[in-house]
């Protein structure tokens, strides 16, 4: 039995009651997903949970878009993991929206992050984001959270309602280690930064490694009080 056929038990009880019953097997989800949201799309940082989905995505009959939101602040590793996923899925259509060149309000400073963390994740990630969706018009996304990664995502359900889109978390039951040992099952090409304790990657300004028995996100704005950038939590969430 593969490790997504094993989840097939365990997704059950996930869903919100107004979808009921739906598939449990996380391929299954996904398919479900693409047929009754035909203008699915999926945005992604590449962070473990990310590269999983995209291959579980591939595998159900994705062939849409791939959005990434290039801050201008991005790790060397993750641009590269972004360009090896390319390559190795040519039926997706890779997006790059050049967010840290050109920032909505043209005057962001580029240190922005050490006064005010919130403004430049709006400024630099939610904003664009937003922007390209509105343009785009999809009515769900794909996305890769689960409930293990920290605290405050652990009542994700697999299909999230509320915020201007609908989502599809097809992962959200799916444990660290189950992840990690999809990817090694699979040969997938995960953000080297992982392995060096980089649990959750996102701007070098405002991560760093997760010390052992700290929560998987904890490497990410610490010390700044704050826990998301904006795009899945928060007022303006997508
Ligand atoms: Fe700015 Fe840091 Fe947010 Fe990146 S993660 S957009 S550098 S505040």
């Amino acid at each position: 039995m593969t490790i997504a056929e094993g989840k097939r038990q365990q997704a059950a009880g996930f869903f919100s009651a107004s979808h009921t019953p739906l598939p449990t097997d996380p391929i299954e989800i996904i398919r479900w997903a693409l047929e009754t949201y035909p203008d699915l799309l999926m945005p992604s940082a590449f962070n473990l949970n990310g590269v999983v989905l995209l291959d579980l995505a591939v595998r159900a009959g994705y062939r849409g878009k791939v959005v990434f939101v290039d801050t201008g602040f991005h790790f060397p590793e993750t641009l590269a993991t972004r360009d090896r996923l390319a390559a190795r899925y040519p039926e997706l259509d890779f997006v790059t929206l050049n967010a840290g060149a050109h920032p909505d309000d043209g005057q962001t400073p580029s240190d922005l992050y050490t006064q005010d963390p919130d403004a430049c994740c709006a400024a630099r990630k939610v904003q664009p984001l937003q922007r390209y969706l509105r343009e785009q018009g999809p009515s769900a996304l794909l996305n890769a959270r689960s409930r293990d990664q920290a605290a405050t995502r652990a009542d994700i359900p697999v299909v999230e309602e509320g915020g201007a889109r609908v989502k599809i978390n097809p992962l959200a039951h799916w444990t660290r280690e189950e992840l990690e040992a999809y990817a090694k099952e699979h040969d997938l090409p995960v953000n080297p930064l992982y392995w060096d304790g980089f649990l959750s990657v996102g701007c070098w300004p405002c991560t760093r490694a997760v010390k052992s028995g700290e929560d998987p996100r904890a490497g990410r704005w610490a010390g700044k009080g704050k826990t998301e950038c904006g795009l899945w939590a928060g007022e303006n969430k997508l």
